[in-house]
């Protein structure tokens, strides 16, 4: 028996045990000191109200016989399925039903999606980015190469005469760095993989919070994307889902590569290898996308951009250089004085008892960067805010 020899070729990534360990043997040195976490990528606002009654509803459906449900779609309840299109339509794309997928989140449909390419294709990923891209395909033998974010294009990287790739990363707005892509930069995209027939994946993980009506949700606004973008979303960040677990993946069916339909492909994965989303899930997330869902959802965004606001405010204040924050819970500033990464981690977590994550945990392009997350509640992040302004950066 041989394992998968890929796996050891993983680099083990340090960076959020890193932090905690930091941050255990700090408060442990100082146990008066109250530490301010702007570092986690995840929600800290309850589900809505709108989420709760009709998982609740649900819930008693399960345990009447003449209402009970066993198996379902593996591709999602038709009920949820149309309320994504409804959504998508409002954004100006047509859907079909059968173009969505409902999963547990976009996190294993980004994994599992390689099953259905060749090893032999050359991936492309912008550096800093959500490490599951890389990962996922280094765990699969692939060949990565990387396209650099940076100051100079705004953590925003473009097709360029060098570039050649099969399959594309982009997130939009992105983790870390906050950066969205407007439309014009999304067409350079899209112009590319047509010619090149090659396969975008379209990570818009937090498409909710862009709050600027010029800047796309969906690849599918450029047109074009329909023959060679997927595109993941996720319940988690929309609807503060992380724990509950829905989200979903669009291959449109004019997607065709070497003469097959990429969603057949996908329909006959999951079919195999995936038994759907529960069904009292599956209906608090039809209810994300009613009126009153959609209006709970975004007041707890706006919640979010607020606190982000408070921290992009300070950063201009002080004259520290970031992107983010405006269509994003996240913002991405250069560290000051030309500190990296960890060492503005420590002087932050020492001197004004505030975490963040450092940017060299998201790639090498990361080094010398810093994430903050508007994740936590307005009277912490006025006081971090309040905290790093003394410090006379
Ligand atoms: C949080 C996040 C997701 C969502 O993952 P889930 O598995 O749906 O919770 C996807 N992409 C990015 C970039 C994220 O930060």
């Amino acid at each position: 028996m041989n394992i998968n020899q890929n796996f050891l070729k993983l680099q083990n990534s340090y960076l959020f045990s890193g932090i905690a360990k930091k941050v255990k043997e700090y408060t442990a040195a100082n146990p008066d000191k109250r530490v301010i976490r702007l570092g986690i990528g995840d929600v800290t606002l309850p589900l809505v109200p709108a989420v709760i009654d009709a998982m609740q509803k649900a819930v008693l459906e399960m345990g009447n016989a003449s209402t009970f449900r066993g198996y379902g779609d593996e591709q999602g309840y038709s009920f949820l399925r149309q309320a994504i299109c409804r959504y998508y339509s409002k954004k100006g794309v047509t859907l079909s039903e059968d173009e969505i997928f409902v999963s547990d989140g976009a996190k294993s449909d980004l994994g599992n999606i390689l099953d259905i390419f060749s090893s032999k294709n050359k991936v492309l990923i912008p550096d800093p980015v959500y490490p599951v891209y890389a990962d996922t395909n280094i765990m699969a033998g692939r060949k990565i190469s990387y396209m650099n974010g940076n100051a100079n294009n705004d953590f925003l990287p473009l097709p360029d005469k060098k570039t050649t790739a099969d399959i594309i990363y982009l997130c939009s707005p992105n983790n870390p760095t906050g950066a969205v892509y407007n439309k014009e930069q999304l067409k350079l995209w899209v112009k590319y993989a047509l010619k090149n027939k090659a396969v975008i994946l379209f990570d818009s993980a937090y498409e909710i919070f862009v709050q600027d009506n010029a800047l796309p949700t969906s690849i599918y606004q450029i047109e074009g994307a329909e023959k060679c973008a997927i595109e993941f979303c996720s319940l988690s960040k929309t609807a503060g889902f992380t724990g509950t677990r829905c989200g979903y993946t669009i291959i449109p069916h004019k997607l065709i590569r070497e003469r097959t339909a990429l969603n057949k492909l996908w329909l006959r994965r999951q079919t195999t290898k995936f038994n759907g989303v529960p069904y009292i899930v599956q209906r608090g997330a039809e209810a994300v996308f009613t009126d009153e869902g959609l209006s709970q959802v975004k007041s707890n965004i706006s919640y979010y951009l607020q606190n982000a606001e408070i921290i992009t405010n300070t950063l201009k204040s002080l004259d520290i250089w970031f992107v983010g924050g405006k269509n994003s819970p996240y913002i991405w500033l250069k560290c000051p004085k030309g500190l990296s990464s960890w060492q503005f981690f420590d002087f932050l977590l020492e001197k004004a008892n505030v975490v963040g994550t450092p940017g060299a945990g998201f790639g090498k392009n990361g080094e010398g960067f810093f994430r903050l997350t508007a994740f936590n509640n307005k009277e912490n992040v006025s006081e971090a805010m309040e905290r790093i302004c003394i410090l006379k950066l």
